[in-house]
């Protein structure tokens, strides 16, 4: 039987990367997909505006929608201070199974909580079940039209509060145009592109930052 690519992406960790360092995963996994096979992953370019962001931040708390095989998840999780953490949510069993290994192999498994499941189900359940009072930065990159909904979910259950950044992947490509319109009318949000290229291509795409301001 074959294999799935998130196990050849696995198994591209597990034979290039070193146990405990994060950014020889980050590398295999980055190498593997942009001389082997493409895959979903925000990518080295996009990856280092996202880096520079979680600097920016310092987030405490973190909330990433879409975890596909933690690549992303380990990038953020790599450069939070002692006592941060990140939460991630990621529907498909098959990719968290896979996530969850490449966590380890990183050795950021303290660093990170994997939660199966739907957003739109979980959300709801954050402060009760993890003990957040609120989000300091939200990476969205799940499907690109519950950007939207689970934005004004997050809102409605006050996990995004004054000096909360929302990071979107992929606002143009695939696209997500009532998330942009919203975040860049919003008069509760301060939002800006910062333009490059879909994760091992040369196509436009780009992450929106959002600082919500407060009501
Ligand atoms: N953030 C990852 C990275 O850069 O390495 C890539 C995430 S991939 C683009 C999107 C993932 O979101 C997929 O694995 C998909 O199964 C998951 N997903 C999509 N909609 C979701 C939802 N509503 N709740 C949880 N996971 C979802
Ligand atoms: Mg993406």
């Amino acid at each position: 039987t074959r294999t799935s690519r998130p196990q050849r992406i696995l198994k591209a960790v597990q034979t290039k990367a070193t146990v405990g360092d994060p950014q020889s995963v980050i590398t295999a996994i980055d190498h593997f997909c942009r001389h082997r096979e493409w895959a979903m992953n925000v990518g080295d370019e996009k990856g280092s505006i996202l880096d520079s962001v979680v600097n920016e931040v310092s987030p405490v708390t973190v909330l990433e929608l879409g975890t596909y095989c933690g690549y992303s998840t380990v990038r953020i999780a790599r450069l939070l201070p002692p006592g941060a953490c990140v939460i991630t949510l990621e529907f498909n069993p098959d990719y968290a199974a896979i996530a969850r290994q490449v966590i380890k192999w990183s050795g950021l498994e303290d660093k990170v909580q994997l939660v199966e499941g739907a957003s739109g189900d979980w959300i709801p359940w954050m402060k009760e079940h993890f003990g957040v009072q609120a989000f300091d930065l939200v990476f969205l990159d799940h499907w690109k039209e519950r950007y939207l909904p689970d934005t004004k979910l997050l809102e409605e259950c006050g996990l995004i509060q004054k000096g909360t950044v929302l990071l979107a992947d992929n606002v143009i490509c695939p696209g997500t145009p009532d998330y942009l319109e919203y975040v860049r009318n919003s008069p509760h949000y301060n939002s800006q592109y910062y333009r490059s290229h879909l994760e091992y291509t040369k196509v436009e795409d780009g992450l929106e930052k959002s600082v919500f301001l407060g009501y």
